[in-house]
């Protein structure tokens, strides 16, 4: 059972001996606290291994073939980690070692250790427990699993945090369209959908409204500042007379003169024109609330028209609307890549 930790670990060692001549910088690291998540960006690939040691419980993560570039770096946590540190640890290797406050533990076998490429990983921590048994003086150290990189693909920024707006909400229903379909019917399944898409990659997004409640416009600006998003994503479902059913299609909106928020309102409309059958409104500016008053790059997709006969049919179909959500969350993700 031990054998089946230690094979990660030896095809990484095979791995590295091949370009050791090579070796990787440590770029950036940090402990991120709210996510007990140790992000880690080098300049070359790299295969890290992991370890627990117990009495007292340390994980320890090196990154053979990588220098540390520094003197050694102690980042203060709190009550249950007490100490993340950083340091060369010998002349190939840089190591990361999470130092627990003493009477917790963690169990190895829910610490992860993930890549999103050969040069970014992340080591994801479960939540530390009291102790409360004597722990086996025997066991000192275990190896944790690594599996091998991801292929270079999809590769978004690491830290990168993007807020999320379902228009409407509540008894504020938005649009009512054809059979009475309703727009905050139509935007919230989507605006959840590409959080949890986002976060699957990695992301950290966050919902300016997690249910069906109203919620005005000045606090979903004002979460997303909160939170330090990089971007701001406002998802509506437009709407015009119900006299009116040849008027179909997607238009996505950016504040005047904001070239980021052009850029991701282009980079996102274009996505999801690949991924679905929706006519083609254009990219346009206009001064919306959101988009004028957020800080980071803004934009508002209107995904279509609940009044229009072809629209209103597709809003009304979950998988259109679940493509509509993977077509926002690869446009999102396709801008941070380019940047
Ligand atoms: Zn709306």
């Amino acid at each position: 059972m031990k054998l089946r930790w230690l094979l990660p670990s030896l095809i990484g060692t095979l791995l590295l001996s091949a370009n050791a001549a090579e070796a990787a910088k440590l770029k950036y690291w940090r402990f991120n606290a709210e996510q007990n998540r140790i992000d880690l960006i080098t300049d070359a690939g790299i295969q890290p291994k992991a370890q627990v040691f117990l009495n007292p419980t340390r994980l320890v993560v090196d990154l053979p073939g990588t220098v540390f570039g520094k003197p050694k770096v102690s980042q203060e946590i709190g009550k249950r980690i007490r100490f993340v540190r950083a340091a060369q640890f010998n002349r190939k290797t840089t190591r990361l070692v999470v130092e627990l406050a003493s009477g917790y533990t963690l169990s190895p076998e829910r610490v992860r250790v993930r890549s999103l490429s050969t040069t970014r990983w992340f080591v994801q921590l479960p939540r530390p427990e009291r102790l409360r048994e004597q722990p086996d003086q025997s066991q000192r150290s275990v190896d944790l699993p690594v599996p091998l990189p991801k292929p270079a693909g999809q590769v978004p920024k690491v830290g990168l945090v993007i807020a999320v707006d379902p228009g409407h909400g509540g008894p504020d229903s938005g649009a009512v369209g054809i059979g009475g379909l309703q727009e905050k019917r139509v935007v919230f399944p989507i605006a959840t959908e590409v959080v949890n898409l986002l976060q699957r990659q990695g992301v950290k997004a966050v919902l300016t409204r997690t249910d069906d409640r109203e919620v005005d416009l000045a606090p979903r600006v004002a979460r997303a500042k909160g939170f330090n998003a990089d971007a701001f994503v406002s998802i509506h479902a437009n709407a015009i007379s119900l006299s009116r059913p040849d008027i179909n299609g997607l238009e996505t909106y950016h504040a005047p003169g904001s070239t980021s928020g052009a850029r991701l309102a282009q980079t996102i409309h274009n996505s999801i024109l690949r991924t679905v059958s929706v006519q083609d409104r254009g990219v346009r500016q206009a001064r919306f609330y959101v988009l004028r008053k957020s800080s980071m790059p803004a934009v508002l997709v209107e995904v279509g028209f609940v009044t229009g006969r072809e629209d209103a049919a597709n809003l009304g179909s979950v998988n259109h609307r679940s493509k509509l959500a993977q077509a926002i969350a690869e446009g999102i993700l396709r801008y941070f890549q380019a940047k």
